[in-house]
């Protein structure tokens, strides 16, 4: 299984001249593309790199496989959206493959510069690097962020093999009040996260207001800093469950996306956070936390999870009165809406796996 990991590297002052140059080169070279893709109208690669590439190189000193790298980043930005010219950060990620980064060993990477070759130490940053097993992609795109290099490289975990079908599945259901909550009713919630949030919010109007470039910069680091806040979070949650699943030999079920979006009525301001990249991060941490460890994983149909009645089966959307709360006018039973979901969906998996057996 491919899992990407920010490393962080640790080159020497030289180095760093030669690094940050060669991210220079490479983002005017984009944006320089990326002028005349837009000029042109086109985001055809094969036309831009005839007209382009043979000036990137002899312009800004890259490399072919750079040319062409930053042509392809141009193309597809333009791609997304036709009606604006991209423009690139001075110092935006620059994307490397095999044939111009490649590793020595697993502490240091070799990566091609403007003025050649150079060796960099890595420092380990990663769990997955350390898996026994693992190997290195060349794939890996170069960061530069508060002046520090990282590398976001593509590493390959090896998957153990799974073992018998579980006889029961822990359910999950993730959510906004609380993070997650599973079949056993217990429950992670989200309270620090959103407090950070909030309170980064409040600091963003006042710095918006103010509109300097330190308030900026101060508006950008917070950023980062929350969403570092909110991955390690997400780390913490996925490691439990899927610990916990491992421990007690079940698998873990979860929805299906799609179905999410329908079943959740919340006010827009906390669906746009609920719909944010950390509710699909903490999806996507459990699912390769689970295949690295060997734990089955599967998602489930999610209508009507939050509005059956896990008790008695009884199906009425008035059994939800509100967010949070679950009781069932069928048989009376009254407990938390997620709890009782986490139960459905870990039941589906149950039934699920009948299905496939027949
Ligand atoms: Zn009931």
């Amino acid at each position: 299984m491919l899992v990407t990991e920010m490393l962080k590297l640790a080159p020497s002052a030289e180095q760093c001249e030669a690094l940050l140059a060669t991210m220079r080169a490479c983002n005017v070279a984009a944006n320089h593309t990326a002028e005349v893709a837009f000029e042109h109208r086109t985001a055809n690669k094969i036309a831009l790199q005839k007209l382009m590439y043979a000036d990137l190189r002899a312009e800004f000193g890259l490399s072919a496989q750079m040319a062409i790298r930053s042509i392809a980043k141009a193309c597809e930005a333009y791609k997304r959206d036709k009606k604006i010219k991209p423009v690139f950060r001075e110092l935006g990620a620059v994307a490397y493959d095999q044939r111009i980064l490649s590793w020595k060993g697993r502490d240091r990477v070799s990566i091609l510069t403007l003025t050649g070759r150079i060796v960099v130490p890595v420092v380990y940053q990663g769990r997955w690097l350390a898996t026994t097993g693992a190997t290195m992609r060349g794939q890996a795109d170069l960061v530069y962020r508060d002046g520090a290099f990282y590398l976001a490289a593509v590493i390959d975990v090896p998957e153990p093999p799974q073992g018998d079908e579980p006889d029961e599945w822990l359910g999950v259901d993730l959510g906004i009040v609380n993070l997650a909550t599973d079949s056993t009713g217990e429950a992670h919630t989200g309270k620090g996260v959103r407090a950070v949030r909030r309170r980064n919010a409040r600091l963003r109007a006042r710095l918006q207001a103010k509109a300097t470039k330190s308030a900026k910069r101060l508006l950008k680091k917070r950023k980062r800093k929350e969403s570092r806040f909110a991955r390690d979070v997400n780390h913490v949650i996925s490691k439990h469950l899927v610990g916990k699943a491992k421990d007690t030999q079940t698998g873990i079920a979860l929805e299906d996306l799609e179905g999410i979006r329908d079943r959740v009525t919340v006010r827009k301001a906390q669906r746009a956070d609920h719909h944010s990249w950390a509710f699909h991060q903490l999806r996507t941490f459990v699912t390769y936390k689970a295949a690295i460890t060997g734990v089955p994983v599967r998602l489930v149909d999610p209508r009507d999870t939050s509005r059956t009645c896990h008790r008695c089966g009884h199906c009425d959307k008035r059994n939800r009165p509100n967010r949070d709360d679950f009781k069932c006018l069928g048989c009376g039973f009254a407990g938390p809406a997620d709890y009782n979901a986490a139960i459905n969906i870990g039941r589906r998996a149950v039934s699920h796996a009948a299905d496939d057996a027949a």
